[in-house]
């Protein structure tokens, strides 16, 4: 079976961080951006879908955790690692800016193509992956979703789980199952930003 992927996700390597839209790097080319509570297993996901052990540590150095972290993966493409969320931590007025920085990244970022929004698949759509949702909607951003650590359910609970979210997001979101530690779903994550990246632009 031929999978046509041809995007070099293997050569990802960290770009540059930045907290606003201004500080982002030329708005060309095409990237795929990640998201998700924090904890759900987003920089698994990612070292795991670019073969590297460590590429997502960068963002979580002190100081670049709520930072916007972009990677190279050639002269034209790039992933991106969005802040995770849902810490209770971080004080009001933080989460304000950052929630404003991101909204105006997902609204304006015109090389953005599509939105990987990881959850841990125990505890998938809490609130504020709803309110991510939203908010893709409502910027016509594609959305995937990656119910991850899969392996910590039976294959009958994570196929009705599949079933469930698939059911409640509809037509807003495409959904698969997926686990960084067991091997799980990295062809079809690869193949939907594939997919993503290499279609062609409107206007
Ligand atoms: P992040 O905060 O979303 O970047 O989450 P991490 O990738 O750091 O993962 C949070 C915790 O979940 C770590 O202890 C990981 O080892 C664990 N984890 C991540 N992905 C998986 C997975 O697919 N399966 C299992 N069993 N554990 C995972």
């Amino acid at each position: 079976m031929s999978t046509n992927i041809s995007v070099p996700l293997s050569e990802a390597t960290f770009l540059k961080s930045a907290a606003t839209l201004k500080q982002c790097p030329a708005d060309l080319g095409a990237e795929v951006a990640f998201c998700g509570r924090s904890n759900a297993g987003k920089s698994s996901a990612l070292n795991f879908l670019t073969d590297q052990k460590k590429l997502a540590r960068t963002s979580k150095t002190p100081g670049r955790t709520q930072l916007i972290n972009f990677f190279t993966l050639s002269e034209t493409l790039r992933l991106v690692d969005l802040p995770g969320y849902g810490y209770a931590k971080v004080p009001p007025k933080m989460k304000e800016e950052w929630q404003r920085n991101l909204d105006d990244y997902l609204r304006g970022r015109e090389s953005l193509r599509g939105l990987i929004q990881v959850m841990d698949i125990r505890h998938p759509l809490r609130e504020f992956d709803k309110l991510m949702l939203d908010w893709s909607k409502s910027a016509e951003l594609p959305v995937h979703i990656l119910l991850t650590k899969a392996d910590k359910l039976k294959r009958g609970p994570q196929q009705s789980t599949l079933l469930n979210v698939r059911r409640s997001v509809g037509s807003g979101a495409s959904v698969q199952t997926f686990s960084a530690t067991h091997g799980i779903g990295k062809i079809e994550l690869t193949r939907q930003i594939n997919t993503w990246m290499t279609a062609p632009t409107e206007g």
